[in-house]
Protein backbone atom coordinates (compact mmCIF):
# COMPACT_ATOMS: atom_id res chain seq x y z
CA UNK A 1 0.00 0.00 0.00
CA UNK A 2 1.47 3.82 -1.26
CA UNK A 3 -0.04 6.25 0.49
CA UNK A 4 0.19 9.58 -0.78
CA UNK A 5 0.46 13.01 0.42
CA UNK A 6 -2.57 14.41 0.13
CA UNK A 7 -2.97 18.63 -0.20
CA UNK A 8 -6.71 18.59 -0.06
CA UNK A 9 -8.24 21.47 1.64
CA UNK A 10 -11.09 18.94 3.11
CA UNK A 11 -11.83 16.69 2.96
CA UNK A 12 -8.18 16.08 4.15
CA UNK A 13 -5.90 13.97 5.30
CA UNK A 14 -6.49 11.83 9.11
CA UNK A 15 -3.63 11.21 11.38
CA UNK A 16 -2.39 7.08 10.51
CA UNK A 17 -2.73 5.91 13.65
CA UNK A 18 -6.19 7.29 13.64
CA UNK A 19 -7.22 5.57 10.48
CA UNK A 20 -5.30 2.11 11.76
CA UNK A 21 -7.09 1.74 15.27
CA UNK A 22 -10.65 2.48 13.11
CA UNK A 23 -9.36 0.06 10.82
CA UNK A 24 -8.48 -2.67 13.34
CA UNK A 25 -12.31 -1.95 15.35
CA UNK A 26 -14.08 -1.46 11.77
CA UNK A 27 -16.13 -5.12 12.08
CA UNK A 28 -15.85 -5.23 15.38
CA UNK A 29 -15.66 -2.64 17.81
CA UNK A 30 -14.47 -3.68 21.78
CA UNK A 31 -16.62 -6.67 23.13
CA UNK A 32 -19.95 -5.67 21.10
CA UNK A 33 -20.03 -7.89 18.26
CA UNK A 34 -20.38 -5.19 16.02
CA UNK A 35 -19.43 -2.52 13.87
CA UNK A 36 -19.55 1.32 15.64
CA UNK A 37 -21.45 1.80 11.80
CA UNK A 38 -23.87 -0.78 13.04
CA UNK A 39 -24.43 0.50 16.42
CA UNK A 40 -28.11 1.87 17.92
CA UNK A 41 -26.77 5.71 18.98
CA UNK A 42 -29.17 4.91 22.17
CA UNK A 43 -26.76 1.90 23.30
CA UNK A 44 -24.51 1.83 26.33
CA UNK A 45 -21.65 1.31 24.23
CA UNK A 46 -22.19 4.19 22.16
CA UNK A 47 -22.97 6.57 24.55
CA UNK A 48 -19.73 5.63 25.78
CA UNK A 49 -18.23 6.74 22.98
CA UNK A 50 -20.04 10.21 22.48
CA UNK A 51 -19.27 11.10 25.79
CA UNK A 52 -15.93 10.01 26.11
CA UNK A 53 -15.07 12.02 22.62
CA UNK A 54 -16.63 15.23 24.52
CA UNK A 55 -14.54 14.78 27.19
CA UNK A 56 -11.43 14.56 25.02
CA UNK A 57 -12.55 17.28 22.89
CA UNK A 58 -13.21 19.63 26.13
CA UNK A 59 -9.82 18.69 27.52
CA UNK A 60 -7.71 19.56 23.78
CA UNK A 61 -9.13 22.14 23.51
CA UNK A 62 -9.57 23.79 27.05
CA UNK A 63 -12.72 24.33 26.47
CA UNK A 64 -14.45 25.85 30.24
CA UNK A 65 -17.72 24.39 31.87
CA UNK A 66 -20.28 27.35 30.64
CA UNK A 67 -19.88 26.32 27.17
CA UNK A 68 -21.54 23.64 25.64
CA UNK A 69 -20.07 21.60 23.09
CA UNK A 70 -22.69 20.52 20.11
CA UNK A 71 -22.24 16.91 17.55
CA UNK A 72 -24.59 18.56 14.58
CA UNK A 73 -24.76 17.83 11.00
CA UNK A 74 -25.13 19.75 8.08
CA UNK A 75 -21.63 21.38 7.58
CA UNK A 76 -20.31 24.94 8.53
CA UNK A 77 -23.00 26.15 5.68
CA UNK A 78 -25.84 24.83 7.85
CA UNK A 79 -24.60 27.11 11.06
CA UNK A 80 -24.65 30.09 8.73
CA UNK A 81 -28.14 30.08 8.65
CA UNK A 82 -28.52 28.84 12.50
CA UNK A 83 -26.13 31.88 13.78
CA UNK A 84 -29.08 33.83 13.10
CA UNK A 85 -31.69 31.79 13.73
CA UNK A 86 -30.41 31.21 17.51
CA UNK A 87 -28.72 34.77 17.94
CA UNK A 88 -30.19 37.70 16.26
CA UNK A 89 -32.51 39.57 18.91
CA UNK A 90 -32.10 42.72 17.88
CA UNK A 91 -32.21 41.95 14.45
CA UNK A 92 -28.92 43.25 13.92
CA UNK A 93 -25.49 41.55 13.35
CA UNK A 94 -22.29 42.39 12.40
CA UNK A 95 -19.65 41.05 9.85
CA UNK A 96 -15.82 41.03 8.76
CA UNK A 97 -15.63 39.74 5.23
CA UNK A 98 -12.28 38.44 4.80
CA UNK A 99 -13.08 35.86 1.94
CA UNK A 100 -15.66 33.55 0.61
CA UNK A 101 -17.22 31.66 3.36
CA UNK A 102 -17.99 34.78 5.62
CA UNK A 103 -19.18 35.66 2.45
CA UNK A 104 -21.87 33.84 2.35
CA UNK A 105 -22.52 33.49 6.15
CA UNK A 106 -23.21 37.20 5.93
CA UNK A 107 -25.52 37.01 2.70
CA UNK A 108 -27.42 33.64 4.69
CA UNK A 109 -27.67 35.95 7.63
CA UNK A 110 -28.91 38.89 5.66
CA UNK A 111 -32.00 36.67 5.13
CA UNK A 112 -32.94 37.06 8.72
CA UNK A 113 -31.73 40.84 9.55
CA UNK A 114 -29.60 43.32 9.23
CA UNK A 115 -26.60 41.23 8.78
CA UNK A 116 -24.15 44.42 7.97
CA UNK A 117 -20.61 44.27 6.83
CA UNK A 118 -18.85 46.35 8.76
CA UNK A 119 -15.12 45.96 7.44
CA UNK A 120 -13.63 43.57 4.05
CA UNK A 121 -10.64 42.97 2.57
CA UNK A 122 -13.02 42.51 -0.77
CA UNK A 123 -11.29 45.22 -2.55
CA UNK A 124 -7.76 43.79 -1.84
CA UNK A 125 -8.80 40.40 -3.51
CA UNK A 126 -9.00 39.23 -0.03
CA UNK A 127 -5.43 38.57 0.44
CA UNK A 128 -5.13 40.34 3.84
CA UNK A 129 -7.52 40.17 7.09
CA UNK A 130 -8.80 43.16 7.29
CA UNK A 131 -8.31 45.26 10.65
CA UNK A 132 -11.03 46.75 13.13
CA UNK A 133 -11.10 48.05 16.28
CA UNK A 134 -14.18 48.29 19.25
CA UNK A 135 -15.15 51.11 17.23
CA UNK A 136 -16.38 49.52 13.85
CA UNK A 137 -18.81 47.35 15.78
CA UNK A 138 -22.65 48.65 16.35
CA UNK A 139 -23.19 48.38 20.28
CA UNK A 140 -26.02 46.57 20.07
CA UNK A 141 -25.42 44.35 17.40
CA UNK A 142 -26.23 40.96 18.69
CA UNK A 143 -22.78 39.54 17.58
CA UNK A 144 -20.17 39.93 15.41
CA UNK A 145 -19.08 37.29 12.96
CA UNK A 146 -15.62 36.50 11.65
CA UNK A 147 -14.08 33.32 9.76
CA UNK A 148 -10.73 32.88 11.28
CA UNK A 149 -8.97 31.05 8.76
CA UNK A 150 -9.91 31.59 5.03
CA UNK A 151 -9.05 28.49 3.67
CA UNK A 152 -9.42 29.39 -0.37
CA UNK A 153 -7.33 32.22 0.18
CA UNK A 154 -4.71 31.15 3.04
CA UNK A 155 -5.87 33.65 5.36
CA UNK A 156 -5.68 33.70 9.03
CA UNK A 157 -6.94 36.40 11.66
CA UNK A 158 -3.59 37.43 13.69
CA UNK A 159 -5.71 39.39 16.27
CA UNK A 160 -8.91 38.36 17.72
CA UNK A 161 -11.14 41.44 17.18
CA UNK A 162 -12.07 43.12 20.39
CA UNK A 163 -16.05 43.40 20.26
CA UNK A 164 -16.36 44.25 23.93
CA UNK A 165 -19.43 42.89 25.41
CA UNK A 166 -20.91 41.80 22.16
CA UNK A 167 -20.23 38.13 21.30
CA UNK A 168 -17.74 37.09 18.85
CA UNK A 169 -19.00 34.38 16.49
CA UNK A 170 -16.07 32.41 14.25
CA UNK A 171 -16.04 29.94 11.92
CA UNK A 172 -12.84 27.48 12.16
CA UNK A 173 -13.89 25.17 10.56
CA UNK A 174 -10.02 24.87 8.76
CA UNK A 175 -8.11 25.93 11.86
CA UNK A 176 -9.58 24.39 14.47
CA UNK A 177 -7.43 22.32 16.65
CA UNK A 178 -4.29 23.32 14.99
CA UNK A 179 -3.07 25.60 17.55
CA UNK A 180 -4.64 26.59 21.32
CA UNK A 181 -7.24 29.27 21.53
CA UNK A 182 -8.44 31.00 24.24
CA UNK A 183 -12.54 29.88 24.36
CA UNK A 184 -13.43 32.54 26.60
CA UNK A 185 -12.81 35.08 24.08
CA UNK A 186 -15.41 33.83 21.46
CA UNK A 187 -19.35 33.46 22.12
CA UNK A 188 -19.46 30.51 19.76
CA UNK A 189 -17.17 28.87 17.20
CA UNK A 190 -18.00 26.41 14.78
CA UNK A 191 -16.46 24.21 12.73
CA UNK A 192 -17.58 21.83 10.10
CA UNK A 193 -15.30 18.76 10.53
CA UNK A 194 -14.21 17.42 7.46
CA UNK A 195 -10.70 19.74 7.40
CA UNK A 196 -9.06 18.89 10.69
CA UNK A 197 -11.06 17.06 12.91
CA UNK A 198 -12.94 13.71 11.30
CA UNK A 199 -14.15 12.77 8.19
CA UNK A 200 -17.29 14.61 6.51
CA UNK A 201 -20.83 14.62 8.02
CA UNK A 202 -19.92 16.06 11.37
CA UNK A 203 -20.11 19.83 12.25
CA UNK A 204 -18.99 21.31 16.37
CA UNK A 205 -20.52 24.01 17.68
CA UNK A 206 -19.31 25.21 21.02
CA UNK A 207 -21.62 27.82 22.43
CA UNK A 208 -21.74 29.82 26.14
CA UNK A 209 -24.46 29.01 27.93
CA UNK A 210 -26.19 32.20 28.23
CA UNK A 211 -26.26 32.52 24.16
CA UNK A 212 -28.60 29.70 24.03
CA UNK A 213 -32.53 30.12 24.44
CA UNK A 214 -32.99 32.73 22.13
CA UNK A 215 -33.85 30.95 18.84
CA UNK A 216 -36.48 32.77 16.81
CA UNK A 217 -39.94 30.81 17.02
CA UNK A 218 -39.71 29.96 13.10
CA UNK A 219 -36.20 28.38 14.37
CA UNK A 220 -36.30 24.50 12.46
CA UNK A 221 -35.87 22.62 15.65
CA UNK A 222 -32.95 20.75 13.79
CA UNK A 223 -31.02 24.38 13.88
CA UNK A 224 -32.54 24.97 17.09
CA UNK A 225 -28.91 24.96 19.68
CA UNK A 226 -30.80 24.76 22.87
CA UNK A 227 -32.56 22.15 21.88
CA UNK A 228 -29.86 19.97 20.59
CA UNK A 229 -27.59 20.94 24.12
CA UNK A 230 -30.59 19.69 25.86
CA UNK A 231 -31.02 16.72 24.31
CA UNK A 232 -26.84 16.07 24.81
CA UNK A 233 -26.90 15.96 20.45
CA UNK A 234 -29.02 13.20 20.64
CA UNK A 235 -32.40 15.21 19.32
CA UNK A 236 -32.23 13.12 16.68
CA UNK A 237 -29.36 10.19 14.93
CA UNK A 238 -26.03 11.93 15.35
CA UNK A 239 -23.18 11.45 12.50
CA UNK A 240 -22.28 8.25 14.69
CA UNK A 241 -19.47 6.93 12.60
CA UNK A 242 -17.52 10.63 12.34
CA UNK A 243 -17.68 11.74 16.14
CA UNK A 244 -16.02 8.01 17.01
CA UNK A 245 -13.50 8.65 14.63
CA UNK A 246 -13.02 12.59 15.65
CA UNK A 247 -12.91 10.65 19.01
CA UNK A 248 -9.77 8.70 17.95
CA UNK A 249 -8.26 12.59 16.61
CA UNK A 250 -9.04 13.88 19.74
CA UNK A 251 -7.20 10.74 21.69
CA UNK A 252 -4.35 11.16 19.55
CA UNK A 253 -3.44 14.99 20.12
CA UNK A 254 -3.41 14.37 23.57
CA UNK A 255 -0.94 10.88 23.08
CA UNK A 256 0.85 13.37 21.38
CA UNK A 257 1.15 16.42 23.87
CA UNK A 258 -2.13 18.70 23.20
CA UNK A 259 -2.43 21.63 21.22
CA UNK A 260 1.07 23.74 22.31
CA UNK A 261 2.63 20.56 20.76
CA UNK A 262 0.43 20.20 17.81
CA UNK A 263 1.42 23.83 16.93
CA UNK A 264 4.92 23.52 17.09
CA UNK A 265 4.79 21.06 14.44
CA UNK A 266 2.29 22.89 12.63
CA UNK A 267 4.66 26.05 12.81
CA UNK A 268 7.56 23.91 11.45
CA UNK A 269 6.00 22.78 8.79
CA UNK A 270 4.54 26.05 7.74
CA UNK A 271 7.37 27.75 8.29
CA UNK A 272 9.75 25.31 5.93
CA UNK A 273 7.11 26.05 2.97
CA UNK A 274 6.71 29.78 3.46
CA UNK A 275 10.62 30.38 3.93
CA UNK A 276 10.85 28.70 0.74
CA UNK A 277 8.72 30.69 -0.83
CA UNK A 278 10.11 34.00 0.48
CA UNK A 279 13.72 32.56 -0.31
CA UNK A 280 12.89 32.30 -4.13
CA UNK A 281 11.53 34.41 -7.31
CA UNK A 282 9.49 31.68 -9.33
CA UNK A 283 6.59 31.28 -7.16
CA UNK A 284 4.73 34.21 -5.62
CA UNK A 285 3.21 33.85 -2.38
CA UNK A 286 -0.02 36.71 -2.94
CA UNK A 287 -1.40 36.59 0.59
CA UNK A 288 0.22 39.45 3.16
CA UNK A 289 2.70 38.11 5.55
CA UNK A 290 0.80 39.31 8.37
CA UNK A 291 -1.69 37.49 7.68
CA UNK A 292 -0.63 33.94 6.48
CA UNK A 293 -2.28 31.18 7.57
CA UNK A 294 -0.30 28.27 8.72
CA UNK A 295 -2.81 25.68 7.79
CA UNK A 296 -3.62 26.95 3.63
CA UNK A 297 -0.72 27.98 1.54
CA UNK A 298 -1.38 29.51 -1.51
CA UNK A 299 0.62 30.46 -4.28
CA UNK A 300 1.19 30.65 -8.05
CA UNK A 301 3.86 31.44 -11.09
CA UNK A 302 2.58 33.72 -12.48
CA UNK A 303 2.01 32.13 -15.77
CA UNK A 304 -1.57 30.27 -16.15
CA UNK A 305 0.19 27.50 -18.22
CA UNK A 306 2.44 26.56 -15.56
CA UNK A 307 -0.08 27.14 -12.89
CA UNK A 308 -2.05 24.28 -14.70
CA UNK A 309 1.46 21.93 -15.33
CA UNK A 310 2.09 22.17 -11.27
CA UNK A 311 -0.42 19.83 -10.06
CA UNK A 312 -0.27 17.16 -12.65
CA UNK A 313 3.02 16.93 -12.33
CA UNK A 314 2.78 17.00 -8.77
CA UNK A 315 0.44 14.44 -8.84
CA UNK A 316 2.76 12.06 -10.65
CA UNK A 317 5.19 12.39 -7.39
CA UNK A 318 2.64 11.35 -5.25
CA UNK A 319 1.47 15.02 -3.88
CA UNK A 320 -2.09 15.09 -4.87
CA UNK A 321 -4.54 17.99 -4.94
CA UNK A 322 -2.30 21.12 -5.15
CA UNK A 323 -4.96 22.89 -7.40
CA UNK A 324 -5.86 26.33 -5.91
CA UNK A 325 -9.94 26.60 -5.50
CA UNK A 326 -11.57 27.18 -8.89
CA UNK A 327 -12.10 31.04 -8.08
CA UNK A 328 -8.24 32.16 -7.14
CA UNK A 329 -6.56 29.78 -9.09
CA UNK A 330 -2.85 28.84 -8.77
CA UNK A 331 -1.83 26.59 -6.09
CA UNK A 332 -2.89 25.48 -2.68
CA UNK A 333 -1.30 23.45 0.02
CA UNK A 334 -3.17 22.92 2.53
CA UNK A 335 -0.92 21.25 5.85
CA UNK A 336 -3.22 20.58 8.54
CA UNK A 337 -2.57 18.64 11.74
CA UNK A 338 -2.18 14.90 10.16
CA UNK A 339 -0.01 16.03 7.44
CA UNK A 340 3.50 15.16 8.17
CA UNK A 341 6.69 17.43 7.62
CA UNK A 342 7.75 14.85 5.35
CA UNK A 343 5.10 15.74 3.32
CA UNK A 344 5.99 19.26 3.05
CA UNK A 345 9.89 18.57 2.31
CA UNK A 346 8.60 16.18 -0.59
CA UNK A 347 6.48 19.26 -1.95
CA UNK A 348 9.44 21.49 -1.03
CA UNK A 349 11.72 19.71 -2.93
CA UNK A 350 9.65 18.89 -6.27
CA UNK A 351 8.85 22.65 -6.09
CA UNK A 352 12.37 23.16 -6.65
CA UNK A 353 12.54 20.46 -9.18
CA UNK A 354 9.73 22.07 -11.03
CA UNK A 355 10.84 25.53 -11.16
CA UNK A 356 14.66 23.95 -12.90
CA UNK A 357 12.51 22.17 -15.07
CA UNK A 358 10.20 24.62 -15.98
CA UNK A 359 11.83 27.73 -16.78
CA UNK A 360 9.36 30.64 -17.20
C1 LIG B 1 -14.99 24.26 4.19
C2 LIG B 1 -15.40 25.47 4.91
C3 LIG B 1 -16.75 25.82 5.06
C4 LIG B 1 -17.86 25.02 4.45
O1 LIG B 1 -17.99 23.87 5.18
P1 LIG B 1 -19.13 22.79 4.87
O2 LIG B 1 -18.92 21.85 6.02
O3 LIG B 1 -18.81 22.20 3.54
O4 LIG B 1 -20.43 23.47 4.91
C5 LIG B 1 -17.05 26.94 5.79
N1 LIG B 1 -16.09 27.70 6.35
C6 LIG B 1 -14.78 27.40 6.21
C7 LIG B 1 -13.76 28.28 6.84
C8 LIG B 1 -14.40 26.28 5.49
O5 LIG B 1 -13.10 25.99 5.36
Amino acid sequence: MNRVYNFSAGPSMLPLPVLEKAASELVCYGDSGMSVMEMSHRSPAYEAIIQKAEADFRKVMNIPDNYKVLFLQGGASTQFAAIPLNLMKTGKADYILSGQFSTKAQKEAAKYGDAKIVASSKDKNFSEIPQTTRADFRPDADYVHICYNNTIYGTKFNYIPDTGDIPLVADLSSCIMSEPVDVTKFGVIYAGAQKNMAPAGLTVVIVREDLLGNARPETPSMLDWQLMADNDSMYNTPPCYSIYVAGLVYEWILSIGGLEEMKKMNEKKANLLYDYLDSQDYYIAPVSKESRSMMNVTFVTGNEELDKKFPKEAEKAGLMNLKGHRSVGGMRASIYNAMPYEGVEALVAFMKDFAEKNPK
